[in-house]
C-alpha cells in the first residue's frame, strides 16, 4: 500500500507556525517513505470558512516549498458520502437526537453541580452530554424532529461500544527509526455520546475525518498532540464503519514565547506575518527546528 500523508487544515484563519510544522512534518514523511502527500481542506463549518482563507492557506504552503497533487478535497463536497455512513450508524441503532443546547445542557449541568452532582467534562474541557433523549421511544423521537427545532445526531456511546472489543490505535514518529511505535488504549467513554451530525450538516469533524481518511487511502495520520484524544473516537467510528485502522502519531505542538499554543483567533505567528516582515522560507523551517 502506498504510503498517504495527508495535511488537513480548516480554512477558518490564517497559518500560523503550528500549523507549517504539521504540514512540513508530513510532506517530510512521505518524501522520506516515497509516499504521498495530500492536501486536505476541512471546510464543513460552513460560518467560519471562507474561500479567501483557502486560498491563503494553500499560497503559504507552496512558499514554504510544499507540493501536492490536485484538485484537493474539499469536506464540503463530501456531504453525500457522510450523510451514508450517518445512515449505517442509523441502522444499527446508534445515533439519537439531541435537542438541548449548548447554553440548556451547561444550565442542566451546573444545576445539578450546585446540588453536590458532580458531573464529568470530555478531554477538551466540554461537559458530556446529558441525554435525556437517548431512552425516547422512535416515535417521540420522530415527532420531536418533524417539529423544526434544531437538533444534533449523537453516538450513544455506550451502546455503540458494548458490542466492541477494547480498542487501541499505534503511533509510530514516521520520521524515526522504525520500531519506535507505542500502543495506546482508546478511552472513548471520555467523551460520551459526540455529535456526528446536525439537522443541517450531515457531518461533524469526528465523521468527516474517518470518511475521509478511508476515502484517500490515508496510511499515516500525522497531527498535532492537542488531538490525541480525538483519536479513541476516530477508532470507535473507523470499528463501527468498518474502515481500515491508519497508523498515527501525535507531534509536539508549537508554543508562543510566553508557552501558550498557538491560535488562529490570537492571529499568532500567522506565516503571512512572517512573510511580510522579511522572513524566508528556510528561516521558518529552521525556527521550526526541523
Ligand atoms: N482540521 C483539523 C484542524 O485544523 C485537523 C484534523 C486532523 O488532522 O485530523 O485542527
Amino acid at each position: 500500500m502506498l504510503p498517504t500523508f495527508r495535511f488537513a487544515p480548516s480554512p477558518n484563519g490564517y497559518l500560523h507556525r503550528g500549523h507549517a510544522f504539521s504540514a512540513l512534518l508530513n510532506a517530510r514523511a512521505a518524501d522520506r517513505t516515497g509516499g504521498r502527500f495530500l492536501l486536505r481542506i476541512e471546510d464543513i463549518d460552513r460560518t467560519r470558512s471562507r474561500p479567501a482563507f483557502e486560498a491563503a492557506i494553500c499560497e503559504d504552503l507552496a512558499w514554504l516549498g510544499l507540493r501536492w497533487p490536485e484538485p484537493v478535497l474539499r469536506q464540503s463536497e463530501r456531504f453525500p458520502a457522510y450523510q451514508e455512513a450517518l445512515a449505517a450508524l442509523d441502522r444499527l441503532g446508534l445515533l439519537y437526537p439531541a435537542f438541548l443546547t449548548r447554553a440548556e445542557t451547561n444550565r442542566l449541568v451546573a444545576a445539578g453541580e450546585r446540588a453536590g452532582r458532580a458531573w464529568p467534562r470530555d478531554p477538551d474541557g466540554a461537559v458530556l452530554y446529558p441525554g435525556p433523549e437517548r431512552d425516547w421511544p422512535e416515535s417521540r423521537r420522530r415527532a420531536a424532529m418533524a417539529d423544526g427545532r434544531p437538533y444534533a445526531l449523537r453516538l450513544d456511546m455506550k451502546r455503540a461500544l458494548a458490542g466492541l472489543p477494547a480498542l487501541s490505535w499505534r503511533e509510530e514518529d514516521p520520521l524515526a527509526e522504525a520500531g519506535d511505535g507505542a500502543l495506546f488504549e482508546a478511552d472513548p467513554r471520555a467523551w460520551g455520546d459526540v455529535v456526528l451530525g446536525r439537522k443541517e450538516v450531515p457531518a461533524s469533524y469526528h465523521l468527516a475525518v474517518v470518511v475521509d481518511d478511508a476515502h484517500q487511502s490515508v496510511t499515516h495520520v500525522v497531527r498535532g498532540l492537542d488531538l490525541r484524544p480525538a483519536t479513541a473516537v476516530h477508532r470507535v467510528l473507523q470499528t463501527l464503519l468498518g474502515l481500515p485502522e491508519p497508523l498515527y502519531f501525535h507531534h509536539r505542538l508549537i508554543l508562543d514565547a510566553d508557552g501558550r499554543k498557538l491560535s488562529k483567533s490570537r492571529g499568532s505567528q500567522a506565516i503571512r506575518a512572517l512573510r511580510a516582515a522579511g522572513s524566508t522560507p528556510a528561516a521558518v523551517i529552521a525556527g521550526l527546528g526541523l
